[in-house]
């Protein structure tokens, strides 16, 4: 089965590729694509270049082999709707992929576009964050819908056959991109954070914003 882990990746962190590969290992999937969202700019929030946060993905993603980058989102025009994500993803490879979120993220479900046929064309895999302990049962109560919902830990366990939405109880990593975003503009270091390659392209678009002020 292969996954796809949507996001803003503003910009992609330790945490995300920590929890990618973990998550790419204990379910067994044959490759994690990462799918940028293209995100409006937010009043007060900072967002990094479509380009940049592309270019730190690839380079991110060449360290492990069953990762890759797919840049659909980027390159579609106008507002990108998972939905919409993951009905071309099926018309491309005529599967139902794993949808990788975080807690906090799931528990926004009800608030997206469509999102019974989110669970209709996905399997949900629901990666645990500090902090964020969303009530699933509401959520499904919310949609409607009483999906198949098992609880992955860490290592070892047989997946059922059929299964629509998994939690994931593995690693908990509190590392955010909003605190990455603020070291690089306070002029912190933000080494060990991110990858070695991911660190260089970011700091030389951060320099880049400081000639240019
Ligand atoms: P921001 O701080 O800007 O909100 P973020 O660190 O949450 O960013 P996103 O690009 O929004 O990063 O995350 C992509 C997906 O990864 C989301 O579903 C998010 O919930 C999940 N995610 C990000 N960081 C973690 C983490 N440390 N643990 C678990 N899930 C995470």
């Amino acid at each position: 089965m292969k996954a796809l882990f949507g996001g803003s990746f503003n910009p992609v962190h330790n945490g995300h590729l920590i929890l990618a590969r973990d998550v790419v290992e204990d379910f067994g999937f044959e490759k994690l694509f990462f799918v940028p969202a293209k995100v409006q700019p937010l009043k007060g929030k900072l967002l990094i270049p479509p380009e940049v946060r592309l270019s730190a993905l690839r380079a991110a993603v060449s360290l492990y082999p069953r990762f890759d980058v797919w840049d659909f989102e980027l390159k579609s025009e106008g507002v990108s709707y998972t939905y919409r994500t993951l009905e071309h993803f099926h018309r491309l490879y005529g599967e139902r992929p794993a949808f990788v979120l975080g807690a906090d993220s799931f528990a926004s479900l009800p608030r997206w576009k469509e999102p019974q046929r989110v669970l209709e064309l996905a399997r949900l895999v629901v990666m645990a964050r500090p902090g964020y302990s969303p009530d699933f049962e509401e959520v499904f109560r919310q949609l409607g819908l009483c999906p198949k919902f098992i609880i992955v830990e860490k290592e070892g366990v047989e997946l059922p056959q059929e299964w629509d939405v998994a939690l994931y109880r593995g690693r908990l990593l509190d590392i955010s991109a909003t605190e990455i975003r603020r070291r690089l503009l306070e002029g912190d270091s933000i080494s060990y954070f991110v990858p070695e390659q991911v660190e260089k392209i970011l700091r030389r678009w951060r320099d880049g914003l400081q000639q240019n002020v």
